[in-house]
């Protein structure tokens, strides 16, 4: 089944359920200052999901673009865009959870025919303060999900909201569809991030009213909101292992293979033409909203987006411009469903031209500056001022460069970045992180927290599961601290808790933070551990953390643990054969 007949067809069983179809909303939110674009179709709906009446009443479905900046990093994978199409279908307090999930479930294996036998879903697991879901799994029970395709899980999966510090929230209920690959491990199951299970259909029953206090109770109005990818959704139908198999980007990567005249690509390959497909989709969905490429907010993603994905076509030898033949094939994909491709096509065509001649100016050069750079580089470190260099001179936003360091086992500088950013510009160091990320708050005491916090992690690690633990990656957002490493086996609750009580004794000691710099044999000879190992300069910097941890690391690091909060984690999962993931925050 196509993308076009999936909508119709979802927008006609809803609407025989007594729906009413309502129009997309624009990806530029209209009256909501704190984000950049619609994310989820329940978006333009907030205000009436908090009480307000729908002038169209108390059902209602539509089809909804949005975009997921978050995702940027993710996408190449087999699931992840930065721009795609939500299904979904609401009832402001009117049916609840039995209704909402008989008629996903209906629609999943009548109208879809998806094999009910290849059919997981995942229910809230309660915790202390919210119980178990048990009326959603006792209501997929009865439709003949057996228990063993019924999973429990945490807060991190399902529960959603609310969306600021009170307000409507609630647990919900994902479906997901069992792609027959390998499972990665033993306890490989939905929600796990290997590509096995595909999550297609999210319904969240918002039930509570979450209070300043930090309590529940049960709210007045209760809402079913339901979200379905129809990227996803179609891969699926369509017995693909990626949403880049299906008509909606066959035609671009066959553009690209073509512009790149390779009939072939490698792996390294693929994911870059995926990224320069998804990319350059999502930049002329903006560029239609009359958006142009600029140095704040919604401009500075739409450059993101253009220039990563030219860097891109230069890893695949396109060294000529491109992006408006890629355009062609987005607008003839979509014209029929987005009046606005067509209608400002002019302004796509000439914007993407624009940017693409601006950038392929200095790319070249910026190239061979980077290299420079990190020839130059110390510690590991590219230096803020160095960054900046990159931006103003030779046209890199900051998370190019932070890619490309990556790729060469490097660090950036982010706070640096920040304030030779400010020096130039006149302003304060706190607005130029909110020009480029846009109105979030000032963070980085928490990333600094997040910091030290993995090294605990780390140190407790091996210390409870054994040496054997070495680090594969790590990524810090100010939300929330991801670790990868070595390990075989999933790791029992058991385990779990003695390493979240481990690092939360360590940082109740209050133990001293130190940062010593010396040669790296020196660090190796002291046992300090160290990730990047071939590509460490002559001097590394050490940080230590009381006796329990030692490290070669470029900071930033708290001065004392006490300066981290409570740490907790929220999710442990197999990402690849004998690599795990933990993810945690700070309360
Ligand atoms: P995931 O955990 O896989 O990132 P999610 O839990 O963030 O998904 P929801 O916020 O529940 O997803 O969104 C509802 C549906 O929208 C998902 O079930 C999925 O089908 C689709 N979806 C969400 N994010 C993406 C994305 N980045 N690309 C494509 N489809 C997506
Ligand atoms: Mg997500």
């Amino acid at each position: 089944m196509k993308r076009k007949e999936l909508i119709t067809k979802y927008l006609t069983f809803f609407k025989s359920k007594q729906h009413v179809i309502i129009p997309s909303a624009s990806l530029i939110p209209e009256n909501d200052p704190t984000v950049l674009f619609t994310t989820a179709g329940m978006h333009p709906l907030v205000p009436y999901l908090l009480g307000q009446n729908h002038p169209s009443g108390k059902r209602l479905v539509n089809v909804q673009p949005c975009i997921r900046t978050a995702d940027i990093e993710n996408v190449g994978d087999d699931i992840h865009l930065t721009f795609f199409e939500m299904l979904g279908n609401w009832s402001l307090g009117d049916y609840w959870k039995k209704e909402a999930i008989e008629m996903s479930f209906e629609f999943l294996t009548k109208y879809l025919n998806f094999d009910k036998d290849k059919l997981h879903v995942t229910v809230f697991a309660g915790d202390d303060q919210v119980p178990k879901d048990d009326e959603s799994a006792n209501i997929w029970l009865n439709l003949g999900i057996p228990k063993e395709r019924i999973y429990f899980l945490g807060r991190e999966e399902n529960w959603w909201g609310p969306a600021g510090k009170t307000g409507p929230c609630g647990p919900c209920t994902e479906m997901f569809i069992d792609t027959g690959k390998e499972k990665c491990s033993e306890d490989c199951k939905p929600g796990c991030g290997c590509g096995k299970y595909f999550e297609i259909w999210n319904d969240v029953f918002m039930e509570y009213n979450k209070k300043a206090d930090g309590t529940y109770e049960p709210l007045k109005q209760r809402n079913v909101d339901t979200g379905m990818g129809v990227e996803r959704t179609i891969a699926m139908l369509q017995g693909k292992k990626s949403i880049y198999d299906t008509e909606v980007f066959l035609p671009i990567i066959e553009k690209i293979k073509e512009i790149a005249k390779k009939s072939i690509f490698t792996e390294g390959e693929k994911k870059s033409s995926r990224v320069i497909a998804d990319h350059l989709k999502a930049a002329v969905f903006i560029l239609s909203e009359n958006i142009e490429p600029s140095n704040i907010e919604r401009g500075y993603v739409l450059r993101r987006l253009i220039r990563k994905a030219i860097r891109h076509a230069k890893l695949l030898g396109i060294e000529k411009n491109f992006t408006s033949e890629i355009a062609e094939k987005v607008i003839e994909i979509y014209k029929e469903s987005y009046k606005e491709l067509d209608i400002n096509k002019n302004f796509i065509m000439e914007h993407l031209e624009k940017e693409e001649n601006r950038f392929r100016k200095t790319l070249e050069k910026g190239l061979k500056k980077f290299q420079l750079i990190v020839k130059e580089s110390k510690d590991n470190i590219i230096s803020g001022k160095d960054a900046f260099l990159l931006f103003q001179s030779y046209g890199f936003p900051l998370e190019m460069t932070m890619e490309l360091a990556e790729e060469n086992n490097l660090e950036v500088d982010e706070e640096g970045f920040y304030s030779e950013y400010s020096k130039h510009q006149e302003l304060s160091r706190k607005a130029t992180v909110g020009i480029f990320k846009s109105g979030l708050a000032d963070n980085s005491e928490k990333t600094t927290r997040l910091h030290t916090a993995t090294h605990l992690l780390h140190a407790a690690l091996r210390m409870v599961l054994g040496e054997h633990v070495q680090q594969r990656g790590s990524n810090i957002t100010p939300e929330r601290l991801r670790f990868d490493f070595s390990h075989n086996k999933k790791l029992t609750e058991e385990e779990l808790k003695k390493i979240e009580e481990l690092v939360n004794k360590k940082i109740s000691e209050g133990l001293e933070v130190k940062c010593e710099e010396m040669s790296i044999e020196e660090a190796k000879r002291q046992g300090a551990l160290a990730f990047f190992t071939s590509k460490y300069g002559d001097r590394v910097s050490v940080y230590s953390i009381g006796d329990f941890s030692k490290e070669v690391c470029a900071g930033p690091h708290v001065k004392n643990t006490k300066e981290i909060g409570r740490f907790k984690i929220i999710k442990e999962e197999g990402v690849a054969a004998g690599v795990r993931r933990i993810k945690a925050i700070l309360e």
